[in-house]
């Protein structure tokens, strides 16, 4: 019997250069393992920005964004066990993998030997049908890949926990952000102000370094104990050697041989963006201290559910900015501006 397709109003950009516009799209009829979300908020990841303007290459149009996406599921397959309809859901980076290599068998599905089927802007496992993502009605995805939303948790706020936070919350856990650690969160944006919460939350003594001091009261106000404006660069000299783990939340090209002369001996500093341009690495930076430089992307489904789990009991949403979707293409050019604190989220009822 042929899949029945699901007709799914959605937001689209069709080519690099247009703007988001009204479209549609067909989600799957939901298979024994599938369930279908109705989603109430999708949060805004600058990711989508840089996927819908092509800025990375090889985008698929027409481009359906999102993947922080939360909301309530209103049909479930013969086989689903781990929800029921009106349960709240919630959706991340990506909606399958192989289930079988050794990265998905360690929870780390995001790493998945054979490519996890991200989000949007990519395929299923089969490799040909196209991904659609947040922007939209519904989704239906297999359960092992959907979270469960904390009843203490806000809908809306708790959108960008499924990128921001856990992009933040693997690698402070990875590293042992806790109580007795000093972890410096480079960058305060949608990004670092999870980085803040959360680090501040494990126990960790937290300093947020910025470009500037403009920022400084918001950082304290998330749980920042210090707070460095780098545009100084006496706080290079100042800071030496102090940090267990450094997160650089911060995709331009900074200077990373001067972040780590401010890690510990056998301490690390964990990238989280990508820059365009190779940057300058001196061995030495490393060497001495044997200081390790890594870099970290999301987290697996179990990790996730763990994040949104430690959340809940901690109080830690994000900090929000609510936008219709008519206004997604404004919300992007203040993204772009960092003109946001920290996270717009799309009520997705004005779809
Ligand atoms: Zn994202
Ligand atoms: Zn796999």
């Amino acid at each position: 019997m042929p899949a029945i397709a699901v007709k799914t109003k959605a937001y689209a950009a069709a080519s690099p250069t247009e703007p988001l516009a009204p479209f549609e799209i067909e989600r799957r009829e939901p298979g024994d393992d599938d369930v279908v979300i109705e989603i109430k908020f999708c949060g805004i990841c600058h990711s989508d920005i840089h996927q819908v303007r092509d800025e990375w290459g090889g985008t698929k149009f027409p481009i359906v964004p999102g993947h922080e996406i939360v909301g309530v599921i209103s049909q479930v397959g013969s086989g689903v066990t781990k929800f029921k309809v009106g349960d709240r859901a919630g959706v991340g980076c990506f909606v399958a993998s192989c289930g079988e290599c050794e990265n998905c068998t360690h929870g780390l599905e995001q790493f998945c030997a054979k490519g996890a089927a991200f989000t949007y802007n990519s395929f299923e496992m089969d490799k040909k049908t196209a991904t659609y993502g947040g922007y939209s009605e519904r989704i239906v995805v297999n359960e092992r890949y959907v979270l469960r939303v904390p009843d203490a948790l806000p809908l809306d706020a708790t959108a960008p926990l499924l990128c921001a936070g856990i992009t933040l919350y693997s690698p402070l856990r990875h590293w042992k952000a806790g109580p007795g650690k000093r972890v410096a969160i480079v960058g305060l944006g949608g990004l670092g102000h999870m980085g803040v919460k959360l680090a501040h939350a494990m126990g960790a003594e937290v300093t947020v370094l910025s470009q500037s001091k403009a920022k400084e009261a918001d950082a304290k106000r998330l749980g920042a104990d210090h707070y460095f404006a780098t545009e100084d660069k006496a706080v290079f000299t100042t800071l030496a050697g102090r940090f267990d783990l450094i997160i650089n939340t911060v995709s331009a090209v900074l200077d990373w041989n001067a972040y780590l002369g401010m890690l510990k001996t056998d301490s690390t500093m964990v990238l989280l963006g990508i820059p365009d341009n190779d940057v300058p690495l001196d061995a030495g930076s490393l060497v001495r201290g044997r200081k390790s430089l890594s870099g970290s992307m999301i987290g697996g489904i179990e990790e996730t559910q763990e994040m949104l789990d430690f959340c809940a009991r901690h109080d830690i949403v994000s900090d929000i900015e609510l936008t219709a979707i008519g206004d997604v293409n404004a919300a992007y050019d203040r993204v772009v501006k960092s003109d946001v604190r920290y996270r717009f989220v799309i009520d997705m009822s004005t779809l």
